[in-house]
């Protein structure tokens, strides 16, 4: 007898399995519009122009070695990493109350915040995903012992944000729930509340004492402007909240093999901060020992050097530039052929998902 059998057989991952069958078909004219990830107009992936020259800086320096970075990272990742997402001047930053540590890419962000939580939140607090939501948020979640409830998110006949619904979930949520947001450019929905709207979530989740877990995966990919995309964050940190970010810069580095990504805690104060950071090393040494250096290296020079952060900016721009284009002309194409229906969704919506409101067969 094997314990192994009584292991089920899981499904398979619906998107990467949809990659895997869409690969494996010979039809010429497939599209792919299951993973998110990055295409050119040719349909291929794009690697930026900005991680070339990284990657060449990288390979000529003299001092590079493959030893362990530390378990936290590299110190100057991290810190580049919160002050991208919270802004050069941000107050959270100047008064030293902000912790941090490289991740496994956002979903290692997330799972490290989570996993934090799950030791030191008050136990039985519910995290509250949005509907739909990246389905990754449940899993991770519920894997360090958390229960997950969902608010509303998606009005089907506005094809937009459910304000109302969203807002009276945050009040029925017992006080101190935690709430993971999507800082911007929404998956899989493409709809971001308005900053007046996220003024509101804010107002109802101080008077609740919520908990904001950000999850921030697609900076400079959905406005192409990195502040713009992350007003959300720093309005919340603005207003005093104590806050968790998770960053991934698979999407807006085009660095999705590597890796790389930073879990930010904002905290009322400096020794909070080194609290905090004293578990993110503790926990992260116990899951995966140190990050993984490649991908880092990469982020932390471009970060890190004016003159190749304003390309990396310009390369954003390249990105959500096109993604912006293809909405106007498939909503343009739309209305010369006469489509019944309303459109406006698709130019209206952001980033690279869409919720069309057509329905699978
Ligand atoms: N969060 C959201 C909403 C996402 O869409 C993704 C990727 O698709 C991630 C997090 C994390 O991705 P990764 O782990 O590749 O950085």
């Amino acid at each position: 007898d094997s314990f192994f059998e009584q292991v089920p057989l899981a499904p398979p991952d619906v998107i990467f399995h949809l990659t895997a069958t869409y690969k494996a078909d010979t039809f010429p004219q497939k599209v792919n519009l299951g993973v998110g990830a990055y295409r050119t107009d040719k349909g291929k992936p794009w690697t930026l122009p900005v991680v070339k020259k990284a990657d060449e800086i990288l390979h000529n320096d003299p001092n590079l070695d493959h030893e362990y970075l530390p378990i936290k990272g590299i110190p100057t990742f991290t810190a580049a990493s919160a002050k991208l997402m919270l802004g050069a001047d941000s107050v959270a930053i100047k008064e030293r109350r902000v912790a941090g540590a490289q991740s496994i890419s956002g979903t290692g962000a997330i799972h490290l915040g989570a996993l934090f939580l799950s030791k030191y939140y008050p136990k039985g607090a519910v995290a509250f995903v949005s509907n739909p939501t990246w389905a990754n948020h449940k899993a991770i979640f519920n894997n360090v012992g958390i229960e997950v409830a969902d608010y509303p998110y998606w009005n089907p006949a506005t094809r937009g944000l459910d304000i109302d619904g969203f807002l009276g979930a945050l009040n029925a949520a017992p006080n101190g729930s935690i709430i993971v947001l999507h800082a911007c450019a929404h998956n899989p929905t493409g709809v971001d509340p308005s900053h007046e709207q996220w003024t509101a979530i804010a107002d109802v989740m101080q008077a609740k004492k919520h908990f904001p877990f950000f999850d921030c995966a697609y900076q400079g990919f959905a406005s192409g402007d990195l502040a713009a995309d992350s007003w959300s964050v720093r309005h919340f940190v603005d207003r005093g909240f104590e806050i968790f970010v998770g960053q991934s810069y698979a999407k807006n580095f085009g660095l999705y093999g590597e890796r790389c990504g930073c879990l930010t805690a904002v905290t009322r104060d400096t020794v909070t901060a080194k609290r905090v950071d004293s578990q993110f090393e503790k926990l992260q040494r116990s899951e995966i020992s140190n990050p993984p250096a490649y991908g880092a290296r990469l982020v932390n020079i471009v970060l890190n050097d004016p003159v190749l952060f304003a390309e990396w900016e310009s390369d954003l721009r390249t990105m959500s530039g096109r993604i912006i284009d293809m909405r106007d002309k498939l909503y343009k194409k739309l209305i010369e052929l006469d489509t019944p229906g309303q459109w406006n969704h698709i130019v209206d919506q952001i980033g690279m998902f869409s919720f069309t409101g057509l329905k699978g067969r």
